[in-house]
């Protein structure tokens, strides 16, 4: 019996091969060619811009907190009108997993996941990406989204007149 059970295997291995020979390989050679990765691919991190140019990032330290491997870093300053902004941010991409569990959490969507997979670096300090290195000129995903005209902060308008904002409610009024 033990015999006709590996007589079994081996067939199933032949035809296993024999389905699979005369497919078209699907080794590619990188790095002459490349692999364009499915569009939710997640990998390269970066910091994207409001549709007026300004840094999304509020420097809230919520992307820092959801990270399950403490790897990004940051220091918050504010703007004399009220606007937050990172003074510096920093995210160690040696210990990242590309979970995207910062890029959810992010309110402002200032970080976000990027397709690009070619991260590695012979030395490790090189994968220690300051805020200049992050930072982009552009909106990334969701280019009309501005944090500020929406959560109505007053720092673009005055608190109740940014769009889908109702005018200011005073707490005392709702006392019993
Ligand atoms: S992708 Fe995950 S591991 Fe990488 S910085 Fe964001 S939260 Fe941290
Ligand atoms: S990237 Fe987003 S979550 Fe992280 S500090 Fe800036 S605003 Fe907050």
């Amino acid at each position: 019996m033990r015999c006709i059970s590996d007589l079994k295997a081996i067939a199933t291995g032949f035809r296993t091969t024999w389905r699979h020979i005369f497919r078209r390989p699907v080794t590619i050679q990188y790095p002459e060619e490349k692999r364009t990765p499915f569009p939710r691919y997640r990998a390269r991190i970066v910091l994207t811009r409001d549709p007026d140019g300004g840094e999304r990032c509020v420097a809230c330290y919520l992307c820092s907190a959801a990270c399950p491997v403490d790897c990004i870093s940051m220091q918050s300053a504010g703007r004399s009108d009220g606007r937050r902004y990172a003074a510096w941010f920093r995210i160690n991409f040696s210990r990242c997993i590309f979970c995207g569990l910062c890029a959810e959490a992010c309110p402002t969507l200032a970080i976000q996941m990027t397709p690009d997979y070619e991260l590695c670096r012979r030395d490790v300090m090189d994968l220690v990406y300051e805020k200049e290195d992050l930072l982009i000129d552009g909106c990334g995903k969701d280019p009309e989204y501005d944090f500020y005209r929406h959560c109505g902060i007053g720092v673009v308008s005055p608190r109740g007149e940014n769009p889908d904002e109702k005018p200011p409610v005073d707490v005392k009024t709702l006392l019993p």
